[in-house]
């Protein structure tokens, strides 16, 4: 969009860095001691975690605050209960999950031992994002800690409060040399990528996940990339539409639209698109009252690059609701514009941010067409109480996800993979999935040796004769 980027968001002094040397030596030497793969350290540091989270709660709601003025409750929800409870699942499944599954036999391994062990895959990297800066890098990180890795922590740069706070408080409570964290922006993250891990999660665009993935790719390095893009919302005639018009505008507002699975944008035919208008105006009004900029419940933009982003996406759009913004504090106004032409500016980047475009279409084939001409999203949204409809999107279009009647709550539901495919990425996690992506299954078998099993065997060994190629 021509507007430049900061050349250096990020305020983090030289003093504070650790040399990346250091971090990788310190990671590399604290792995092959292997003390990382035994169950008691692994507990260890996750209930230390634990312990920091809950220590450190005040700090890191302070620096989130200070980073993108995330209302408490916003924290406290959005951050702290998921990682807080992420890090309790980990240490009652350990054991289990630790242990690996055993695999079905057949009739040539009936006396043998066969089954799958997780094992870490060594050192790994986890990057995180400056909207959930505590979020986005500790739910990678508690299941890279739980499956026995070591771990380069490097969080995000725009959100520099939340960065050295991490940074400074960690290390007092889970081993530094095991689980470095390495600070930087764009310089360092290029320097950082150039080292050669055994695993790399990474969670930001989908074009810097292409850089990230190119970097890996040196040293055939596998890759988790949670990206974004633009999520759709499809509503129908047969939706609730007030539920659906509070629910989306939720979903939109919260963290100031700066979400990787906000609702992008809403597909709907112009009766319901009418009818949408009136229920948002009003659901806005339930949550923020007549003065949201006033409202301690509605968070601010991150800083000035997205700021003039994302009120550049604004200009030439027919605005329905909202408008305002303010330079001053990143103040964007949630908004909703309409007639919007699918060349527009604003339909063709993630908005990640309060601002909510409408498409009209005629029909769910024209939204599903709509939508398969475009990359794969991270997530689909459908509001309608047809079955047909349904079917019609999960068996027609692909997607990280799809959530009927509802914005965003898949990604906090118990079991659920979370993930993209295609544009919005490779690889997904949370719970259990967290633990799998940073454990290589190795396959182990174990044989017995007994005369008996040896006779069984013997139809392998040559000499071969008729009656052997006969069985
Ligand atoms: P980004 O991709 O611009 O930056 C991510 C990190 O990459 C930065 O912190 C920086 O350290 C590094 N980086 C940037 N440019 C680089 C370069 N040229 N070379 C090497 N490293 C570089 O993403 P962002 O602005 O931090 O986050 C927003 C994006 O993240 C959105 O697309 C959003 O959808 C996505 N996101 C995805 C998830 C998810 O779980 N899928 C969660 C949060 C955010």
């Amino acid at each position: 969009n021509g507007i430049p980027r900061p050349k250096l968001v990020h305020t983090i002094d030289m003093e504070e860095k650790q040399s990346l040397e250091k971090v990788m030596l310190h990671a590399r030497r604290s792995f092959v001691t292997n003390k990382t793969k035994h169950y008691d350290f692994r507990k260890k540091q996750l209930k230390s975690l634990l312990k920091f989270f809950e220590d450190e709660n005040d700090e890191l709601c302070r620096s989130v605050y200070k980073d993108l003025k995330k209302p408490t409750s916003e924290w406290t929800v959005h951050e702290f209960a998921q990682v807080t409870g992420e890090v309790r699942k980990m240490l009652s499944n350990l054991r289990t999950w630790m242990s690996g599954d055993v695999v079905p036999k057949d009739i040539v391994n009936f006396f043998d031992d066969v089954k799958i062990v997780p094992e870490p895959y060594g050192v790994v990297l986890v990057m995180g994002t400056w909207n959930f800066p505590v979020f986005s890098l500790f739910m990678p990180l508690i299941g890279a800690i739980a499956a026995g890795n070591c771990v380069v922590i490097k969080p995000s740069e725009h959100a520099p409060a939340t960065a050295r706070a991490i940074a400074s408080l960690l290390p007092k409570y889970i081993d530094s040399e095991c689980y470095p964290v390495y600070l930087g922006g764009v310089e360092e993250t290029s320097e950082l990528l150039k080292q050669k891990f055994d695993y790399i999660f990474f969670t930001g665009s989908p074009s810097i996940g292409k850089l990230v993935h190119q970097a890996a790719s040196q040293n055939l390095t596998p890759v988790t990339l949670e990206l974004g893009g633009k999520s759709p919302v499809y509503i129908d005639n047969t939706a609730n539409l007030k539920l659906a018009a509070k629910r989306i505008m939720w979903g939109k507002t919260q963290n100031c639209g700066q979400i990787c699975v906000a609702p992008d944008y809403v597909l709907c035919s112009k009766e319901v698109q009418d009818k949408f208008l009136k229920y948002a105006q009003a659901a806005l009004h339930q949550f923020y009252g007549d003065n949201v900029r006033e409202n301690g419940d509605f968070g601010r933009i991150i800083n000035q690059h997205h700021f003039h982003r994302l009120t550049g996406l604004l200009r030439d759009q027919k605005v329905a609701i909202g408008g305002p913004s303010d330079p001053k504090d990143h103040f964007v106004h949630p908004t909703i514009v309409t007639d919007v032409h699918p060349d527009d500016a604003i339909m063709q980047e993630e908005i990640f941010g309060p601002i909510l475009p409408i498409v009209t279409v005629e029909s769910y084939e024209e939204a599903i067409n709509f939508i398969n001409q475009r990359e794969k999203p991270l997530a689909l949204y459908v509001f309608t109480g047809c079955k047909k409809v349904k079917k019609a999107f999960l068996r027609e279009t692909s997607s990280g996800a799809v959530l009927i009647n509802d914005v965003l709550m898949h990604s906090v539901a118990d079991g659920l993979p979370f993930g993209g495919v295609g544009n919005s990425g490779i690889g997904a996690y949370h719970g259990k999935h967290t633990f799998d992506t940073f454990s290589h299954k190795k396959a182990v078998m174990e044989r017995g040796t007994s005369m008996l099993i040896d006779k069984i065997d013997s139809i392998r060994y040559p000499p071969y004769n008729n009656t052997k190629t006969k069985l």
